[in-house]
Order: C-alpha cells, then sequence, then structure tokens
C-alpha cells in the first residue's frame, strides 16, 4: 500500500531531500548541480508570493549545499534511529518571511519561505514539508542490507523493508542459501549414513 494521505508531489520532494542526504557532492555534474539547486528552490514553497528564484539560485553555493546535505542526513537518521521529532534551529538574528497562500479560496493553503540564506530557507521548509506530507516518522528507515536512508512508501510492519529490489533480492538469496545448508546439516546430524552414501547424497543436492 503506497501512502494515502500525502499528496504525490510532497512525497515526492521528501524522496528528494532523502536522496540529496547522501548524494557524493563531488561526482556532479554542472548540469546536475543546477538541478539539485532547483530542487531545493521547490522545496521552499510554491514560489507564488514573489519571484526569488534567480536570487535563491545565485546565492546558493556548493559550501551551502554541503551545510544543508548534513543537516538533511542529521534529521532522516534520526528518525531511522527512532526519534519523533526534528528541528531546525538558527541562532542568530535573521530576515524571515512565511507565508501561506491559496490560488483560490476553496483550494488548500500553499506555503513560501524567503531567508536572505538559502540554508535557512530550505531548513525551514523541510520541516513545513514534513508537517504537510502528513508522512510519519516510522517512513525514514535505514536499509539493513547497505545503510542507505530511504522513504518507505508502504505500510510498515513488523518485516524488514529494504532500499530497494537489488538489496531485498541479494538477502532472499542469502537466506535460502543458508537454509539449504541448514537442511543438509540437519539431514547429516539425524540419519547415521556411511561416508560413501553421504558423498552421494551430498552430490544430489548440490545438483
Ligand atoms: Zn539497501
Amino acid at each position: 500500500m503506497r501512502i494515502a494521505d500525502g499528496n504525490t508531489r510532497d512525497i515526492e520532494m521528501l524522496k528528494n531531500a532523502v536522496l540529496l542526504s547522501q548524494l557524493n557532492l563531488d561526482s556532479l555534474r554542472e548540469g546536475d548541480l543546477l538541478n539539485l539547486k532547483e530542487d531545493l528552490y521547490d522545496l521552499t514553497g510554491s514560489g507564488r508570493i514573489s519571484d526569488h528564484k534567480e536570487e535563491f539560485l545565485r546565492r546558493l553555493n556548493v559550501k551551502q549545499i554541503g551545510t544543508i546535505q548534513a543537516r538533511f542526513r542529521h534529521c532522516f537518521e534520526s528518525l531511522a534511529n527512532g526519534s519523533k521529532l526534528v528541528s531546525w534551529r538558527i541562532d542568530a538574528p535573521i530576515k524571515l518571511a512565511f507565508a501561506a497562500h491559496s490560488e483560490k479560496a476553496n483550494e488548500h493553503f500553499e506555503y513560501d519561505i524567503m531567508a536572505p540564506d538559502p540554508v535557512h530557507a530550505v531548513g525551514i521548509s523541510l520541516i513545513f514539508l514534513l508537517i504537510r506530507s502528513r508522512v510519519t516518522p516510522e517512513r525514514f528507515r535505514k536499509c539493513p542490507e547497505c545503510g542507505s536512508l530511504f522513504l518507505l512508501l508502504r505500510k510498515p510492519d513488523k518485516r524488514n523493508f529494504y532500499c530497494s529490489q537489488k538489496c531485498a533480492g541479494r538477502v532472499a538469496t542469502r537466506n535460502s542459501r543458508r537454509g539449504r545448508r541448514e537442511s543438509i546439516k540437519a539431514n547429516e546430524s539425524l540419519i547415521p549414513v556411511r561416508p560413501l552414501v553421504q558423498a552421494k547424497r551430498a552430490m544430489t543436492l548440490t545438483e
């Protein structure tokens, strides 16, 4: 089951934020970097209140993206480790503008967050997005196989969930190999067999 309540675009943005938190920034090409900056701008709202996109993109540099990345990773990791709280502290006097607005009187509110430093605008936006998307803390996971952080889109239950089909497949293969080995061992300890018969049986089992 997919996340029922959240709107798809919010979920997509959160997924991107989780990916960004683990990205190797050094490996990015110029085009990738621009896409990344635009993704971060999209986090800060709909941009309907004032068009500050150009300024945002101009001000945002790689060092700031690194800061955003580290703080995002800290947020997502603490959620994956069982925390139910994330916060974004700013310990300096700054100018900040928040807006809630709607295109039409019967449509729900959108937000816009503007700050001179893109790091602050993005950080506060993450908190807003977490609230608006209606996801729950348990959706933030760490893959038990490869350690990657990911956003779980299925309904959580007692099962282990993996970041990808690749990791799930690797674990399934390993478990089935282990299961087979254990059943061979169990058979060997149950039935006393002469070495020749044992060797023959082992052959048929590995065929
Ligand atoms: Zn994985």
